[in-house]
């Protein structure tokens, strides 16, 4: 599926780590896509060394680059996100092909992914400072703000380039250098965007990539935690790696970025639009063939709507195409790997058991390979069902009843997640209490898409720390300082 790509110079089979393209000391392992199994490519499997090497080239680069001034750091990021908008589709042909999505999908990340450059490139050149009225005749104070120094990112895979940049690009254009590891179902992307960067001119050692299997992902990630040059770390993946590298980061106390998992619920009120309920329902489910962390994994139903808002949405739900999503026309594509199909298998059975109602899909789809699994509705959810503790991470949508609005906010607040909440009403008094009264760091209120970068992204409880893209994105990549102006 990579034969065809206009600029084959952006299927990179080497990491970067200061300014040189490096193969692994190993064979390296292989990157596979999991519509077909087919291999991809091979990368290098890199290890703790590599990783200490990257850390102390991006510590070497940093002086220059954090002097050098925001607007033109914020050229070099305006030139990184042309080049990625001018690839797009052949960074879109990458990341399905590693990653499974729908072409369009994966376009769709790819501006996705380059609205981060451009708008923490400007974000950039307005880091302000304040001045503080004074307590003291002969005093001034000062708080100005500074770039932190080396970052480490830890990314996942389902969102291979957008994840990336919306960590890398505060970063840079804070002033900080960054070792990148990113997942290793998808390493390909991750190069190739790299790639694109050293074109645009980001200096040798401000980014490194370090490319590993799952093992060496481990080994790597202990050493960008307990590094003390490295002062910062951003992690997006499950909360359960969160914990561990939090647990690591201990020791060096460093500042932490973590979006983690979430368990979103999508509340549909009776007073609802409710054609529009199911659109939304839709787009929040099954995008990514519901391998996103913000996609609605309990959806509520009002006990006035609930027969008919099901059967609207088993059948539109119906019509979603399955296939590899290089095809044209594919809606969904194949899920991640073996162990992702296993789990949404295991929530359907077990939903099945406890008395859920099928009302579509609920099996391996036939004839498309192993990884394929049909978008599902469950009707008559209800709480003992792992589905509604748990995140599914995939197309099943477990329809829960319920009577009142109060019933509506305990059963959505009842996870030890917090990241993104759906509910639909047009009630403007409900709006106001339901949005006011979910625990999670965002609400869609009558959408199921609420990303752009302009927002603030992440989570509370146990769903993460800090905001992603927006204003609030680069503050984690600076540092307050204060300055005391005596003698005046
Ligand atoms: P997912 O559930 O999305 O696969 P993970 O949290 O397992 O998410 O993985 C997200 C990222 O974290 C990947 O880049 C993976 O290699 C990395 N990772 C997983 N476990 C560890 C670990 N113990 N230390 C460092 N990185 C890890």
């Amino acid at each position: 599926p990579l034969d065809a790509l206009a600029d084959p110079g952006l299927l990179k089979r080497n990491a970067l780590v200061g300014g040189a393209w490096i193969d692994g000391a190993d064979e390296g392992f292989a990157v596979n896509d999991p519509a077909t199994g087919a291999r991809l490519a091979v990368v290098p499997n890199l290890g703790p060394a590599d990783a200490e090497a990257a850390i102390q080239a991006a510590n070497a680069a940093w002086p220059a680059w954090r002097v050098m001034p925001a607007r033109e750091r914020a050229a070099i990021l305006l030139r990184w996100h042309r080049l990625l908008l001018q690839h797009a589709d052949d960074l879109a042909r990458i990341l399905t092909a590693e990653q499974g999505k729908p072409l369009a999908e994966a376009r769709g990340e790819v501006l996705y992914g380059a609205s981060f450059i451009e708008w923490f490139a400007e974000e950039g050149r307005r880091i302000y400072g304040e001045t503080i009225p004074t307590t003291d005749a002969d005093k001034r104070y000062l708080a100005i703000k500074q770039p932190v120094g080396v970052c480490a990112a830890i990314t996942p895979w389902n969102f291979p380039i957008a994840m990336i940049t919306r960590k890398v690009a505060p970063a840079l254009a804070a002033g900080c250098t960054v070792v990148i590891k990113p997942a290793e179902a998808t390493p390909l992307s991750a190069l190739a965007v790299t790639e694109l960067a050293e074109r645009a001119g980001v200096p040798a050692g401000v980014l490194n990539v370090l490319t590993a299997d799952a093992e060496h992902s481990i080994a790597i990630g202990k050493v960008l935690c307990e590094s003390p040059v490295v002062r910062h770390l951003s992690f997006t993946g499950s909360t359960e790696v969160g914990r561990i590298l939090m647990r690591q980061c201990a020791p060096t106390i460093k500042k932490l970025s973590l979006e983690l998992g979430g368990n979103a619920p999508f509340i549909v009120f009776d007073d609802a639009d409710l054609d529009a309920a199911v659109e939304g329902a839709m787009a929040s489910k099954y995008r990514n063939a519901g391998q996103t962390c913000v996609c609605a994994n309990r959806l509520y139903a009002q006990a006035g709507i609930y027969e008919a808002f099901v059967e609207k949405l088993a059948a539109r739900v119906a019509a979603i195409q399955l296939g590899n999503g290089l095809e044209v026309g594919v809606d969904q594509g194949p899920l991640i790997d073996d162990a992702a199909v296993a789990k949404v298998e295991l929530h359907v059975a077990d939903a099945l058991a406890k008395g859920a109602r099928l009302m579509a899909g609920g099996r391996r789809a036939e004839g498309l390979g192993p990884r394929f699994f049909e978008p599902t509705v469950l009707a008559d959810a209800n709480p003992s069902m792992l589905c509604s503790r748990e995140e599914s991470f995939g197309p099943i949508a477990p329809v829960f009843r319920f009577d009142t609005e109060q019933e509506a906010i305990a059963l959505a607040n009842g996870t030890e997640f917090g990241l993104a909440s759906y509910f639909y009403s047009r009630d403007i008094g409900r709006i106001f209490r339901v949005g006011e009264a979910l625990e999670c760091g965002m609400v869609g209120v009558n959408t199921g898409l609420i990303s752009t970068a302009e927002v603030p992204f992440g989570g509370v409880k146990q769903s993460g720390l800090g905001r992603e893209g927006a204003r609030q994105g680069i503050e984690d990549y600076v540092e307050v300082k204060y300055l005391c102006l005596g003698g005046i």
